[in-house]
């Protein structure tokens, strides 16, 4: 029996082991460990890949997204705007600086924020939207900008699943007023531990979130504000420079990967295949099918009998998560959200998967028919 795993590192450093090895021993030589030249160099090359004018290093995705509210002066009382299908930390950075998560429930083709749901939910309070491009496929950010512009809002990209992907052939992270990425090693840019990063063509915010991100100093020993510390290491951002050349071909690779999906699983009754808009360029950071007639779970556990592993992402929607219990949404409230976390399946999905292991995936699931 083959066994396939829903991603496969290991094959990925294989074809780059040169790339990698030389990436971390010369941080080792520079002694360059936080901060410093790597990071530096990471910092440049992001941008210019973004096509903005600034990037700053992170510890994570997730400080991305907490240091933008908060350089972006998101507080107590705020109101935010995302959606309730995402990873837990989109919202997570809203509450944690005192705001309130509003959500917005998702449109079913893309799993993306419905942008003309979102209208009715801006109050006096509301500061920004977080438009999540989930799965590597960008939101609408036409309509979301129009908006946050007719309302006087900020608009921060949850980019941590997109990173190469393009909203009408413009990147992702240069389509509001600041893009967040991660470097979780599982991301299509992904390191070998933790990494985040912001994008945006804003000096003032550029400058906001490197004085955050390092104790609120520019200068050592005089600091100006309170801020954190998140910083990025120099191991992690020479692996992700070594890396940064081989994304695009990557990318182009899990598109692919994609259409040979698209064209086995055609036609089988109960399984719709992942859409793209017209929009928009998707990276396919997961292939995420939906599995209709109840049937999702057992599939999953067929599968995983036949040695393939999926995932899902996500199995509840974040309003029903009791962490979010106190905001007093209840079942019901974003019916598409709670529809997809029943229904999605995320099939095995990385740059060298074989072509034989997805004509063997797609067979079992077709036998399963
Ligand atoms: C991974 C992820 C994050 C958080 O990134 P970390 O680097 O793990 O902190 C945030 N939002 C989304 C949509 C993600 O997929």
């Amino acid at each position: 029996m083959k066994k396939i795993s829903i991603l496969d590192l290991k094959a990925q450093y294989r074809s780059i082991q040169k790339d990698i090895d030389n990436a971390i021993n010369s941080v080792i030589k520079d002694t360059a460990f936080i901060g410093g030249v790597h990071v530096q160099e990471l910092e440049e090359k992001i941008a210019k890949y973004c096509n903005t004018k600034y990037a700053v290093g992170l510890n994570s995705g997730t400080d991305a997204l907490y240091l933008s509210l908060w350089a972006l002066g998101v507080k107590s009382q705020d109101e935010v705007i995302t959606s309730p299908f995402t990873f837990f930390a989109t919202a997570e950075v809203i509450a944690l600086l005192g705001a309130k998560p509003v959500f917005v429930d998702i449109l079913p083709a893309s799993f993306n924020i419905d942008p003309d749901l979102i209208e009715k939910k801006i109050t006096k309070k509301t500061k920004a939207i977080i438009p999540v491009h989930l799965f590597g496929q960008p939101a609408r950010m036409d309509k979301i900008i129009k908006l946050a512009k007719k309302h006087n809002l900020h608009v921060i990209e949850d980019a941590a699943q997109a990173i190469g992907s393009e909203f009408k052939n413009k990147k992702t992270g240069n389509l509001a007023d600041i893009g967040c990425f991660s470097f979780y090693p599982t991301k299509n840019l992904g390191a070998y531990g933790d990494g985040g990063m912001i994008t945006t063509n804003s000096k003032r915010l550029a400058d906001t979130i490197k004085m955050l991100r390092n104790h609120g100093s520019v200068v050592k020993y005089d600091n100006k504000t309170i801020g954190i510390s998140s910083r990025l290491d120099g191991i992690q951002a020479s692996i992700l420079v070594a890396k940064l050349k081989y994304l695009d071909k990557w990318n182009k690779q899990r598109k692919t990967i994609a259409k040979l999906y698209n064209e086995k699983l055609a036609n089988i009754s109960f399984i719709e295949t992942p859409s793209e808009e017209k929009d928009s360029k998707h990276i396919y950071h997961q292939y995420t099918i939906r599995v209709k007639n109840n049937k999702r779970d057992n599939l999953r556990k067929y599968l995983l009998e036949n040695g393939i592993s999926t995932m899902i992402y996500y199995p509840k929607p974040l309003h029903l998560l009791e962490a979010f219990k106190y905001l007093g949404y209840k079942m019901g409230d974003f019916p598409q959200a709670e529809q997809a976390s029943l229904e999605v399946l995320s099939l095995p999905m990385y740059p060298e998967l074989e072509k034989d292991k997805i004509n063997y995936i797609t067979k079992l699931i077709k036998k399963y028919v």
